[in-house]
């Protein structure tokens, strides 16, 4: 890289002079460090005009600075980790200005991106509960009309823990679809819930409500 080399402020830690006003600079003062003149004040440095931004927005900074006709970078010993730390930038206020309406579009473009893709997914989530409803009422003919619907939403809808959007469901296969449409029979056509609810175990509600679950799920899979 041939960069010219930064300016340099360093916030020194000791008492100072400026080199060239003499003025006295009390405790950690600003200063820039020039070969001919020694340490000077920012104001003989000819850097007075330019506002501090300190570090934390990489963006923002990037963007001030290269706004920025003249920019230093501001830095100070930290006795701690033995070398100079980066505190911020010194840029001009118009850079610092443009930079900031430059993030803030960003920002805006952003969300106006998440919105797109939120309603691209909406779209996708439709378009996929269709289809795994009309592969339900293909598997199941039997099964009463419009709920293959109900099913599917179930299985499809945000919750990614259950089956409709797991892997094989998204490829549709007749075992993922079973599976859904069984779900659905065990909680909304037995004893299931209830018996949940009344503190049964697992296993035994689903041994339980076997029976009658698995002759509906085979009813269902004759035409109507
Ligand atoms: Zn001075």
């Amino acid at each position: 890289m041939n960069e010219v080399e930064e300016l340099k402020v360093f916030i020194s830690n000791r008492d100072s002079t400026c080199d060239d006003c003499r003025e006295k600079l009390g405790r950690k003062p600003w200063i820039t460090l020039t070969r001919e003149k020694g340490a000077l004040c920012l104001s003989c440095g000819d850097l007075d005009h330019l506002i501090f931004l300190p570090s934390g927005d990489a963006a923002l900074t990037r963007r001030a600075r290269k706004h920025s006709t003249l920019s230093a970078v501001v830095l100070k010993w930290s006795r701690a980790r033995n070398r100079y730390e980066r505190q911020g930038l010194l840029v001009e206020e118009q850079a610092l200005k443009t930079a900031e309406e430059e993030c803030l579009a960003d920002e805006d473009v952003r969300s106006r991106q998440r919105e797109r893709d939120a309603l691209r997914r909406q779209e996708s989530d439709l378009q996929y509960l269709e289809i795994f409803a009309s592969r339900i009422r293909e598997l199941f003919p039997g099964c009463p009309k419009g709920r293959e619907l109900t099913i599917a939403e179930h299985a499809c809808l945000k919750y990614s823990g259950r089956v409709g959007r797991s892997a094989s469901a998204k490829r549709l296969d007749e075992e993922a679809v079973r599976l859904a449409v069984r779900a659905h029979i065990r909680h909304v056509e037995t004893d299931y819930d209830r018996l949940l609810a009344r503190g049964y175990d697992r296993s035994d509600a689903r041994a339980h409500v076997r029976g009658i679950a698995e002759r509906m799920l085979e009813s269902w899979k004759a035409p109507e």
